[in-house]
């Protein structure tokens, strides 16, 4: 079992500090060390887009390591098919970061590749991120629309040329990504849970989550975001691919600095997917969950539901006809407990509660 830890709150920086402060992992640094730090700059678009990774995460991240005078520190990308990694760097706060901290940029665009073999897979890899002591990987909380979760394992995919990223895509990608995480091994797992995409690896329907979540075990801490996203493990099979091959294990236990209440509170309008909502001060990081929720539900082909669900801390103290969502929400005659829950536990009561009504259809029909 692999541990993973998590924050809630909307400063990613501050969150960052805190998690790696908590993980203890200055114990595993020494200065004469070379670190990689890989985001996810998968194209130009700013991280309030819900497709890259918040530069203020990665500057938690170097802060950190400076404080513990490791300043050999490189951050390295290279953006999907078609986008520049360059303007990747400049739109998406990273050309600043650079230069606020003195760390250079790599463009792994242009690195030199080696060769290496996993199991009957040969693959392509840069050379950078090989060649740093620890590397860190810091992917984006997100949906993907061929392989449902993109987060840490499929992250590593910005290691690897062009060429490479095609042919993964001819080789169905589950299998390549988790031999690629075979041979490049990651040291540390930050991931930027502030804001992350619905549907899209390319972000365009972002989604408030409120949080950083870290460990050093990526296929514990993809498992877990998977959850968090309100997908099963087989719908993501390239985690127990990555576990099969010894990457890591998807079973995990959590440990949670704080609760969700010290994430934002939502503010503006909810869209199209929550018409069932009734939401009083609910916290971004409870709202995010259930609109995750809402969307697996409706993958799955199942209509929305008829009841109200009740969100927020506006229903403290309340009893309430309906359902209700996170612990705020106790007095509902159906409760998801939780400060927040996970989309994969309001998935489940909601697709019983569906399943409970047709049964109930049937037998009066
Ligand atoms: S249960 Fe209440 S306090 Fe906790 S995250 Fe949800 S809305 Fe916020």
């Amino acid at each position: 079992m692999s541990h993973v830890f998590v924050k809630y709150g909307h400063d990613g920086r501050q969150l960052t500090y805190d998690i790696l402060e908590s993980m203890r992992l200055g114990r595993q640094l020494d200065p004469a060390m070379t670190f990689g730090i890989k985001p996810n700059l998968v194209l130009a678009k700013p991280s309030e887009s819900g497709a890259t990774t918040d530069p203020q995460v990665t500057a938690g991240i170097i802060e950190y390591l400076l404080d513990h005078e490791c300043s050999r520190i490189t951050i390295m990308e290279s953006s999907w098919l078609g986008d520049s990694t360059t303007r990747a760097f400049a739109k998406c706060g990273y050309e600043a970061l650079s230069q606020r901290y003195g760390v250079p940029l790599v463009d792994l665009k242009r690195d030199s590749t080696y060769r290496c073999r996993v199991d009957d897979l040969d693959l392509d890899i840069c050379r950078t991120p090989t060649d740093v002591d620890f590397l860190i990987n810091v992917p984006v909380l997100k949906a993907h629309c061929q392989t449902h979760l993109t987060c840490a394992l499929k992250n590593l995919k910005g290691c690897i040329p062009d060429t490479e990223k095609r042919r993964y895509h001819t080789l169905g990608l589950h299998r390549p990504i988790a031999a690629l995480n075979k041979a490049l091994r990651q040291s540390l797992v930050v991931v930027d849970g502030i804001i992350g995409d619905l549907t899209f690896e390319e972000g365009g329907t972002p989604v408030t989550m409120d949080r950083v979540i870290a460990g050093q075990d990526p296929t514990a801490v993809d498992a877990y975001c998977a959850s968090l996203l309100g997908l099963s493990l087989e719908q993501v099979p390239y985690i127990k691919m990555a576990a099969d091959l010894g990457v890591g294990t998807s079973e995990y236990s959590i440990t949670a600095l704080n609760s969700g209440s010290e994430a934002s509170l939502h503010t503006g309008s909810i869209g199209h997917l929550t018409k069932c909502v009734a939401e009083d001060q609910a916290c971004s990081a409870c709202l995010g969950s259930l609109i995750h929720a809402l969307r697996r539900l409706q993958d799955n082909d199942h209509p929305a539901p008829r009841q109200t669900l009740h969100i927020g801390q506006g229903y403290r103290g309340r009893g309430l006809p309906g359902v209700g969502v996170g612990s705020c929400t106790q007095g509902a005659s159906v409760h998801v407990p939780g400060c927040p829950p996970s989309a994969a536990q309001i998935l489940e009561v909601l697709t019983n509660m569906l399943s409970d009504d047709d049964a109930k259809n049937s037998s009066s029909s």
